[in-house]
């Protein structure tokens, strides 16, 4: 059994825990011992020592813990993880039925129930991602959910805490039976190469599936497409297969080349007639401009922040930058589409930077599609920050 705390609540933060915000911030806590656990059951207590709900302890980049349940008496134990798994796993039965998408995500942290907790889907694989020594300390309650739910060819996982370097040989294998990888996966008819015992990085980011789609839906036809920090060149990918003339696919990380061949070759994508270059995009677009190189698609997907040898790049401050950089490299009437995970802020100030960028170039745009996270993506209505991406698709005029 774990030990459970009581942990009071300071006044002001009272109300916010009252009306379901789940994430317990250092800030809300009056009485925080340095010797709480990680993974200890809390529960929040007012003044007077009032229960208000009930959480765990585990330290994040954001915050230290998250609530699980504003009923008293409700238990934190297998039963407890395995309602809230099935419960998720129902709400994405569409996706399990899909034979065109065989990679999304089951479990979406708060947004199902439990922060700190991610579980995806890769074609009969599990990967769970713990992001705290706190909820990794459930593993069994969450691995034996996963057994008594259904079939899985093997369950593998990332600790995306500090584990002190001890995991570093680790191949992330839990339970079931070793995969092959890359295991390739099917997102609308696109075939994907995932390799899920190879660092943090799995191949494919699931929260843009959306996108990729109408990228190939409806955007890409005729086009010579440009795709920045391309990582393993997915949105290429989408692009060439919805009929680009060319694809550009640019990232600075030398594995980003195999990869994206790699990926090309799965969906029978000729490499030829594709360009993919290892570059920092910085130094990409002053070629660009050097060659008068111009291109009717580009793809903005920058890190939140990123830092070169030569750059270091925010999202929340270099985005105008961004736009005005790539501005001078798109065609007459072209299209950009600009995406940021960075959760700091939201869709309004996103939409600033890009009429920042526009203003100061004196060009006029307009927005033809939005997009956030897709329907796997859970989001739970008391934290909005959990609802990261933001995508726009925007028609540059003249
Ligand atoms: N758009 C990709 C995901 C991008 S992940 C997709 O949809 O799959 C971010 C990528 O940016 C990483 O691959 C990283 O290597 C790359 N990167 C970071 N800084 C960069 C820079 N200055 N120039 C080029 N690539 C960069």
């Amino acid at each position: 059994m774990k030990p459970t705390i009581d942990l009071k609540v300071n006044a002001k933060f009272i109300e916010q825990y009252k009306n379901n915000y789940p994430l317990i911030s250092k800030d809300a806590v009056a009485n925080l011992g340095a010797s709480t656990e990680e993974g200890a059951i809390v529960n929040l207590v007012d003044n007077n020592r009032q229960f208000i709900a009930k959480g765990y302890y585990g330290e994040q980049n954001k915050g230290i813990g998250w609530v699980l349940s504003h009923d008293k008496w409700e238990k934190i134990d297998n039963e407890f993880f395995k309602n809230k798994i099935l419960t998720a796993i129902n709400k994405r039965e569409s996706f399990y039925k899909d034979i065109n998408t065989t990679a999304f995500r089951v479990f979406n942290g708060e947004g199902d129930g439990i922060g700190g907790l991610t579980i995806d889907y890769f074609d009969g694989y599990y990967l769970i991602q713990w992001y705290s020594a706190g909820i990794y300390s459930f593993q069994n309650q969450v691995l034996n959910a996963l057994d008594e739910l259904g079939d899985y060819k093997a369950i593998y996982e990332k600790k995306r805490f500090d584990t002190k370097g001890q995991y570093l040989e680790d191949d992330d294998f839990v339970k079931g039976e070793r995969g092959q990888f890359p295991i390739v996966v099917s997102e609308n008819g696109i075939n994907y190469a995932v390799y899920l015992n190879d660092g943090a990085m799995v191949g494919i980011f699931l929260d843009q599936r959306d996108v990729r789609k109408a990228i190939r839906d409806k955007y890409a036809n005729g086009k010579n497409v440009l795709n920045t920090f391309s990582y393993t060149g997915a949105f290429s990918v989408a692009a060439a297969l919805g009929g680009a003339t060319k694809t550009t696919s640019v990232d600075l990380a030398k594995r980003s080349k195999s990869k994206t061949i790699e990926q090309f070759s799965l969906n029978g994508i000729n490499i030829e007639e594709q360009d993919i270059i290892v570059m920092d995009v910085f130094d990409y677009f002053k070629y660009a401009k050097r060659k008068e190189l111009k291109f009717d698609l580009i793809v903005l997907d920058p890190p939140s922040f990123a830092r070169s040898k030569k750059h270091t790049f925010s999202t929340a401050k270099d985005y105008p930058a961004l736009i005005k950089d790539t501005l001078e490299i798109t065609e007459k009437n072209g299209i950009i589409i600009a995406s940021t995970n960075n959760a700091s802020f939201g869709m309004k100030k996103f939409k600033g930077f890009i009429e920042k960028g526009f203003k100061e170039m004196n060009t006029k745009y307009t927005i033809l599609e939005q997009f956030s996270l897709p329907a796997d993506f859970q989001v739970d209505k008391n934290f909005l920050q959990g609802k990261y991406l933001k995508v726009l698709v925007i028609q540059v005029q003249g």
